[in-house]
């Protein structure tokens, strides 16, 4: 807001250069500068200790699409003072540790919002009279339902990208959800050995599946590893669990390719996570979809896929004529 008047002794401000501002509205009442003035807001991820986002919504804002906890800093307050009063206020959860993000300015609103990830241990919600309903969602869910390209949106994903960075910049360490999980994710490259190892499982693991390795001798070519650049690997401590990985496929398209978990460590949203974090990943590189091959017999792959917004589309190359290869797209 570009201030007419001086709002302390209300005389009408005249235009005058200031340094290096250049021209702007100046009180020659008062001899000072009236610098613009907007309102400073926070807007904060709230993630429990099962990697889990509280999400709102609030009638007033939208009907359709979730928020998250967001609120005006108040005189005399720090940011990080009005982040744990908002999500006390809004939903009830104590935050137990702060990690500053980064700022947005929101343009339609002529506001500055400094994003915060608040880590909080999962309690009851209690809501305030503003907020109409509030859910826990995945981290890798709950970008599915914020508006695209929003303030709440870039934040959760930022906030999925570091968690997912967390070993390759450790400085962005205080993201990984080991805090909390045993589980913790690392970026690497083709050659990563625990990579060729856990490849080399899946290799076991599809050829039982499928009912011997003579059903799967066209895929070998297309599964080698060579010119894989992202890899993301999950951990419990230092053993490798769980893998997956984005080969390119054209100037568009990139390909997920190598996703397993080993089987004792399915069933806690292993290979959920390792996919949200890639297609962050693959959206930061440029690619606007992202596919995939699997087959009928694959069924708890194909069910996370298709939970995930996967649509199964015609056989894209080298998969064409390959019957048994089902493709799924998802668009970025
Ligand atoms: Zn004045």
């Amino acid at each position: 807001m570009r201030f007419q008047y001086c709002p302390k002794c209300g005389t009408k401000a005249i235009m005058k250069v200031i340094g290096d501002e250049g021209e702007m509205p100046y009180c020659p009442q008062c001899e000072a500068p009236l610098w613009d003035l907007f309102p400073v807001s926070i807007i904060c991820t709230v993630l429990n200790e099962y990697g889990e986002v509280a999400l709102l919504r609030q009638d007033y804002v939208s009907k359709t699409n979730y928020v998250c906890v967001a609120g005006f800093v108040k005189a005399g307050e720090t940011a990080e003072d009005a982040v744990t009063r908002e999500v006390f206020e809004e939903i009830g959860q104590t935050v137990v540790k702060l990690d500053y993000v980064r700022s947005y300015y929101y343009e339609k609103k002529d506001m500055m919002m400094l994003g915060f990830l608040a880590r909080v241990k999962k309690t009851e919600f209690i809501t305030s009279g503003e907020v109409d309903s509030v859910e826990w969602f995945l981290l890798s869910e709950a970008l599915e339902k914020l508006r695209v390209g929003g303030i709440a949106w870039q934040l959760v994903a930022e906030i999925g990208n570091r968690v997912a960075g967390a070993l390759v910049d450790h400085s962005a360490g205080a993201f990984a959800l080991e805090d909390y999980h045993k589980i913790t994710y690392r970026n690497t490259d083709g050659t990563n050995p625990d990579f060729v190892q856990l490849s080399n499982f899946l290799e076991t693991y599809l050829n039982q599946v499928v009912g011997g390795a003579e059903k799967r001798q066209a895929y070998k070519s297309l599964n080698a590893l060579d010119g894989i650049h992202e890899v993301l690997l999950a951990y419990e401590g230092e053993h490798a669990v769980g893998c997956a990985c984005l080969k390119p496929h054209s100037e568009n398209a990139v390909m997920l390719k190598r996703v397993f978990v080993r089987p004792e460590y399915r069933g806690h949203h292993i290979s959920r996570e390792l996919l949200t974090c890639l297609e962050v990943r693959a959206r930061e590189l440029g690619y606007q979809q992202i596919l995939l091959q699997t087959r009928a017999e694959c069924t708890v792959a194909v069910k996370l896929y298709e939970s995930l917004g996967y649509e199964r589309v015609p056989n894209f190359p080298p998969y064409e004529g390959m019957s048994e290869a089902l493709c799924y797209r998802k668009k970025l």
